[in-house]
């Protein structure tokens, strides 16, 4: 027998027990005469002691012992007299009787502890030892205990669990797709699923009613902290519903999971239309944990001789409280921030709202007192606060805006982890004009059925078009989205058509859905989590590489196996592929 217990079990209560222990040596040291070891497995550390003076040899041997070596120790529960309240073992230390060495380790190329010195590319080439770290093995037991959750709360509801294929076929809408070269079918590609979107509605018009999958989607797109190339989506898709189902039960799922997982009680998601959303927060996934909502002020601006605003579609002010009192320096910096070519600002106006009731603005030579008073007015400024104001093009001010409200609630410490502000976002356009391209674009996908009422507007204006789409938010990140769907396949050909497809080109690539469409399918709808981004905001992590056991870098790589990597000539030709690659 390996062992009788774990290394996180044991308590006071223990005490003169006769236990056998395994596990990994976190690290050693000597004491005078003492040698103590922190034996650690996946459930925790526990004290061992070596005594010189009772066992000599037994000493002898436990000087010898590594950093990760992997051993076995018999021995007796005793009450520390040092006692570590930091750990649920803290109480106890094993005296140690007989010791067996399992394995050895070389000397791993970080500590691993819950510190570490190692730096992020070292971690990630040795992640299967990064993953013996608490912290980060911690955000693993979460991910399967909300996975674990998620299985049971939407098996309880009669969801099945159904695979999807992987090898499927590429599609023209979305992000690019990952493909695969097909050896049987030379010059023919598979495509990597980016959702399994098509086949969850194809298993509606199967009469399964109620599905879900806990499943790997892949994109091909550029990746930052909250992307990956593959990626987990709680999936689900269910017939016979309304938005207003949808949104019930996955605001339970999603209630379910604060409670049992973190013990917290949500209140009920407020919801916000997306139209509502911009003009607020300038953006369709707003962090409401905060407020400094934004405050249209064009209206009052207009007519003074300041040239900028006169020419400007918009203009915005956010209210910083207490933001009077930042120096010049303060306000240098913001304006730099939102100078930055990833935000794009041409400046920074700002009124200051001085404690003593004045107020003095960069814009003084065009405003008078009264004028810029009427500004605070509207933004219900207080004595002390601080106006900073942008003004452009509407949609693109509004995104500045947004970088611009977001960086101050973090400077001034309102995007807490511990707090949760959940909400949904509804009524999202159908489509989106690509000025570039000069077309329309699904704004969610193009299986994403128009609100009834606004379905007589696709023939003359398709922009005012809304979809029954909507997303769930948390704390600023989107976790989840979802719509109603088209089960009509006129609609669907209809939208087709308005997305640019020819008739052949959309029997081409959809053929195979407005068939079944043909074969009464029934009215449905669904949704997916971003399961990665969901763990990673219960975890309160700043990427959702730390909740996946074997990540890939920002460029696509993993490191540890060394992938993607180069094929041999045989495996090129079996599959007919030729490789060009650019001169350097
Ligand atoms: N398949 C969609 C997505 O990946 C989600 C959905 O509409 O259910 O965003």
């Amino acid at each position: 027998m390996y062992r009788t217990n774990t290394c996180g079990e044991l308590r006071l209560s223990d005490t003169n027990q006769k236990v056998v222990l395994s596990g990994w040596v976190q690290k050693a040291r000597k004491f005078g005469g003492m040698i103590f070891v922190d034996l650690r497995d996946r459930y925790g550390i526990t004290q061992l002691v070596f005594n010189q003076d009772i066992n000599a040899q037994l000493c002898e041997k436990a000087e010898k012992l590594g950093r990760e070596w992997v051993i076995q120790v018999e021995g007796t529960v005793a009450e520390r007299s040092n006692k570590n309240p930091n750990i649920p073992t803290g109480d106890i230390e094993i005296i140690v009787s007989e010791l067996t060495v399992l394995n050895v380790s070389e000397t791993p190329p970080f500590t691993i502890e819950n510190e570490t010195d190692g730096g992020d590319d070292l971690r990630m080439k040795y992640r299967y030892l990064d993953l013996r770290r608490t912290p980060v093995r911690s955000n693993l037991e979460l991910r399967h205990q909300m996975t674990f959750a998620t299985r049971t709360y939407l098996n309880e509801r009669k969801f099945m669990e159904i695979e999807t294929p992987v090898l499927i076929g590429s599609t023209p809408e979305g992000a690019r797709d990952f493909i695969v070269p097909s050896r049987m079918n030379p010059g023919e590609f598979y495509a990597l699923p980016q959702s399994p979107q098509l086949f969850k509605q194809l298993l509606m018009v199967s009469g399964f009613d109620r599905y879900f999958q806990i499943v790997k989607c892949y994109r091909d797109e550029d990746l930052r902290a909250d992307r990956q190339p593959e990626f987990t989506q709680i999936d689900c898709e269910m017939s016979f519903v309304e938005q207003e189902d949808i949104l019930n039960l996955f605001e339970g799922l999603t209630r379910h999971l604060f409670q049992t997982i973190k013990g917290i009680d949500l209140p009920a998601f407020p919801r916000l239309s997306y139209s509502e959303a911009m003009k607020l927060y300038g953006s369709d996934k707003p962090d409401t944990r905060f407020g400094m909502t934004f405050v249209e002020i064009k209206d009052l601006t207009a007519g003074k001789g300041f040239g900028v605003f006169d020419s400007a579609e918009y203009v915005g002010a956010i209210c910083v409280p207490g933001g009077a009192a930042y120096t010049r320096k303060q306000l240098d910096e913001l304006t730099d921030f939102v100078k930055r070519p990833q935000i794009g600002a041409g400046g920074l106006i700002y009124v200051r709202y001085e404690t003593g009731g004045n107020i003095k603005s960069s814009v003084d030579k065009f405003y008078s007192p009264e004028d810029l008073q009427q500004w605070t007015e509207r933004a219900e400024a207080r004595p002390g606060d601080l106006l900073l104001i942008l003004s452009g093009k509407t949609e693109k001010t509004q995104k500045q805006l947004s970088e611009l409200r977001l960086e101050l609630g973090a400077r001034l410490g309102l995007r807490n982890k511990d707090r949760f502000n959940c909400l949904w976002v509804i009524d999202f356009p159908l489509l989106e004009y690509d000025e570039e391209l000069n077309r329309y674009f699904a704004k969610h996908h193009p299986f994403t059925s128009p609100k009834p009422e606004d379905i007589p507007l696709l023939d003359t204006r398709p922009g005012m078009v809304r979809a029954n789409a909507y997303d769930m938010v948390i704390n600023g990140v989107e976790v989840g989205g979802g719509s109603i769907r088209i089960h009509n396949s006129e609609l669907q050909k209809k939208m087709f058509s308005i997305l640019g497809f020819g008739e052949a080109q959309a029997q081409a690539q959809f053929g195979f859905l407005m068939n079944a469409f043909k074969y009464g399918a029934p009215p449905h709808g669904g949704i997916a989590f971003g399961l990665d981004r969901f763990v990673s905001i219960f975890a309160g992590l700043d990427s959702i590489r730390d909740c996946i056991a074997f990540p890939k870098n920002n460029s696509g790589r993993d490191v540890m196996i060394d992938a993607p990597a180069t094929v041999s000539q045989e495996q090129l030709d079996e599959l007919h592929l030729k490789i060009e690659l650019p001169e350097e």
